[in-house]
């Protein structure tokens, strides 16, 4: 019997994907450890959303009735008038993760090249491997470079687009590794690369970047038509599980990511909460101060402990355990301590393990296990 399943049923792209690998079943684990689970494997924002979020969410609750607004239009303005760019210029999305997805299926044709890192987000290559395009991997910077260890190497990535490149996807800062790049560097490689190709920054940990706005993509959106930001409400304000990220991008690029966004794909209650988050910007500040002295005083603790731990500039870090053997003990040890870390044998790195900051309680815990266990 032929089962609509069969592999040779599937489309030839859908065939040979893989779905994204979301590391623990986190609720098997809570029910484990009620109350004593600390969770470091998701780059959460453990101090919690804005109060003035969570207010403006329970208030728009009573309206769950209704379907949120199709356009998402005050989100849109808010995200506009911060960024300074139209409102034609954003579009929001169910989280980044979708238009990341979108993205690729809007621009980029079964069997052409799209590039992206080695080690780079993981969305990528399963966002090419979903429309069938020719996922171009490029190596990333030497292990043992003195800023970027394992990051992006934008000569290189410059180098693999020509004229038949549809997309090619970056991540400032990086996921896993947490590297980044600076503007200016930014602004070389987009003189590099075809007008053509549509260059997507994923700057899902943007406001970690080290000078904030100054050191973001968009800044060179008024430049660089064929640039593409994407953003988040997940990290910096904390409100992962209410699905709001964003693209910026010139009007032109974000009409045809339009054609493909769900209607009502923000829901009214992460509508309300994300243009509340927005707008309380000392709470934002309180996550990027606590993220700073907590990371700070992690990888030093980390490091102490005779670990190698990457230069970051987001909520996470990447520690190395030297072998894969000894990094998959660790791992399973501290999950036996009731402590969620995410292990990178996914991307290629399986003598690391990233970690996320998390409250200073947990960060606390997280130290004192590993030190037992190690
Ligand atoms: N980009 C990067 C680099 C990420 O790490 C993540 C979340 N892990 C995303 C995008 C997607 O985030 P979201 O869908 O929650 O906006």
């Amino acid at each position: 019997m032929v089962m609509p399943w069969q592999p040779d049923r599937l489309p030839a792209a859908i065939a040979g994907l893989r779905a994204y690998d979301p590391g623990h079943d986190l609720v098997a684990w809570r029910r484990r450890f009620p109350d004593a689970l600390v969770e470091l494997g998701s780059n959460e924002t453990a101090i919690g959303p804005s109060p003035q979020a969570l207010a403006a969410a329970r208030a728009a609750l009573a309206q769950a009735f209704r379907y949120p607004d199709p356009l998402a239009g005050d989100l849109r303005r808010a995200l506009a008038a911060r960024q300074g760019v139209s409102p034609a210029q954003v579009v929001p999305g169910n989280g980044s993760h979708e238009l990341l997805m979108q993205l690729v299926q809007a621009f980029v044709p079964a069997g052409a090249p799209l590039v992206y890192s080695q080690y780079g987000f993981a969305v990528f290559p399963i966002a090419a491997a979903a429309v069938g395009a020719r996922a171009v991997c490029v190596p990333a910077l030497p292990d043992d470079h003195p800023d970027a260890p394992c990051g992006h190497d934008l000569e290189a990535l410059a180098a693999a687009c020509d004229g038949d490149t549809r997309l090619l996807f970056l991540a400032n800062p990086n996921n896993p590794t947490g590297t980044w790049f600076a503007r200016e560097a930014l602004a070389t490689l987009l003189r590099q690369v075809p007008a053509s190709t549509l260059v997507v920054v994923d700057e899902a940990y943007g406001e970690f970047l080290p000078g904030g706005d100054a050191g973001s993509a968009l800044g060179l959106l008024s430049t660089h038509p064929n640039l593409v930001v994407t953003r988040t409400f997940s990290k910096a304000y904390a409100l992962a599980g209410l699905r709001v990220g964003y693209a910026i991008g010139h009007p032109g690029a974000m009409a045809v990511l339009e054609r493909l966004r769900e209607s009502f794909n923000v829901n009214n209650v992460a509508l309300a909460a994300a243009e509340a988050a927005l707008a309380d910007g000392a709470h934002l500040r309180r996550v990027l101060a606590h993220t700073e002295s907590e990371r700070a005083r992690m990888a030093a603790g980390l490091r102490a402990l005779g670990l190698r731990v990457w230069p970051s500039s987001t909520n996470f870090l990447l520690a190395g355990f030297g072998t894969a053997e000894y990094c998959a003990q660790v791992e399973a040890r501290l999950r036996g301590h009731a402590v969620i870390v995410r292990p990178m044998g996914g991307y290629g790195l399986p003598h690391t393990l990233r970690i996320s900051i998390g409250s200073v309680a947990e960060n606390d815990r997280l130290l004192q296990v590993m030190e037992r266990i190690l």
